[in-house]
């Protein structure tokens, strides 16, 4: 009905734009845990909320025709939506993991599953032949998560899903950074699209909530019944603050990413700046590979300091962005990979990986960008200014 809409219109006109009881313009909060039955031998769809629940069930349904997507499950969180997509594999299956892969899901592939038989590699999914060569006859799985974190690497998301078509394994891909408002993978033969809806799907840094839409009804059914299974839904509150950011999605994610952009070459032109990890500066080694399956380059970039030293200087001056974990708020978050996202990853892994500790990752948000700017030149010019003054004194 709303597909001759663009994406933009769609994010507010959907079959859940009014209640059809009240015409409330929002969707109502049903609070209630069970549902009465009006008859012994006929129930009615609702009858316990960790099966299913008006208003989590509304959400679902959203993220679901965002995707493009046959079918929504929201999750407690972003990691339980993952570990709930996982356990849709066996004792003895093999799954090939991107290499730069978010540190909790890679604490779930190496500590949690490896002690129920499920086997994995690791691999630079950049590269497809080292992804061709990483398959094994049990592969069920090749698992995406494109842009990544925090080195904004891009995986050609329709060669992944091709490979592993002719093995007969699924893709599934982690889309919280770029949300379905700039890349669809279903679109591009995936199978599974996970999100962290606390980032910029709620877009607030008041939710935590995961989300997951498969491309087919079998794989529907399976997941389904592991979420009822598993039991790690989502609130209904939580639901409500979900879909209430998915309203503001486009204008949100258009400001943050223009915002990016123009940090990205800022950054690019500063001396003291190492290096800038970014898909929409034409010198990023995917940046045809982003611009062929996505809408832009997001919101999200990584900086790189000479050290630990110059690091913590530069993050004690600056004043605008929060120092936090998490991404994809209203509010510029930086962050710091290698004591936060990735802690959880051995120190050799994560330096093999390019995670160095003079590594920042930059959620921009919706301040001006120019006041931005600002701040991160008078940073850097503390930060410098006084490595200078102690090497002058030595
Ligand atoms: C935050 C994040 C997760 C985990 O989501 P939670 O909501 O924190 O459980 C997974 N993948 C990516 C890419 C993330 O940024």
């Amino acid at each position: 009905m709303t597909d001759c809409y663009t994406f933009e219109t769609r994010l507010l006109h959907n079959k859940h734009k009014v209640d059809p009881v009240t015409g409330g313009v929002s969707v109502p909060i049903q609070h209630a845990s069970t549902f009465h039955q009006h008859s012994v031998d006929h129930f009615g769809k609702y009858d316990y909320s960790r099966s299913l629940n008006p208003t989590r069930e509304a959400l679902e349904e959203i993220i679901a025709e965002l995707e493009g997507g046959t079918r929504g499950f929201a999750f407690s969180s972003g990691m339980a939506a993952i570990s709930t997509a996982f356990l849709l594999f066996s004792k003895g299956d093999h799954i090939v993991v991107t290499e730069d892969v978010y540190g909790g899901s890679y604490r779930m592939v190496t500590q949690v599953l490896n002690r129920f038989g499920i086997e994995h590699t690791f691999v630079d999914m950049t590269d497809l032949d080292a992804v061709k060569k990483a398959i094994k006859p049990n592969t069920r799985l090749l698992y995406v998560e494109t842009p990544s974190n925090p080195l904004l690497k891009v995986t050609d998301i329709q060669g992944i899903s091709k490979l592993a078509k002719l093995h007969g394994a699924y893709t599934f891909v982690d889309n919280t950074f770029m949300t379905p408002y700039l890349q669809r993978p279903l679109e591009l033969g995936a199978d599974l699209v996970l999100h962290s809806a606390t980032k910029f799907l709620s877009g607030h840094s008041d939710t935590v909530a995961g989300l997951a839409v498969v491309k087919n009804e079998d794989l529907g059914h399976k997941l389904y019944s592991l979420q009822n299974s598993f039991g790690a839904i989502l609130g209904v509150q939580d639901a409500w603050l979900v879909m209430r950011g998915i309203k503001t999605l486009s204008v949100r994610m258009n400001q943050s990413q223009d915002s990016a952009v123009k940090i990205a070459h800022f950054l690019k032109n500063e001396p003291s700046i190492k290096n800038v990890y970014y898909p929409g500066l034409s010198e990023h080694p995917q940046y045809h590979v982003q611009r062929g399956q996505a809408e832009g380059p997001g919101a999200v970039l990584s900086l790189e300091l000479e050290n630990a030293e110059k690091l913590k200087r530069f993050i004690e001056n600056l004043n605008l962005p929060v120092f936090a974990v998490s991404l994809g708020a209203v509010e510029s978050i930086i962050s710091y990979p290698a004591k936060m996202s990735h802690a959880a990853m051995p120190e050799d892994e994560r330096k093999k990986r390019g995670i160095s500790d003079g590594l920042l990752r930059l959620s921009v948000g919706l301040e001006n960008v120019d006041d931005l700017i600002k701040d991160f030149e008078q940073a850097l010019l503390s930060a410098n200014k006084h490595s200078a003054y102690k090497e002058g004194i030595r």
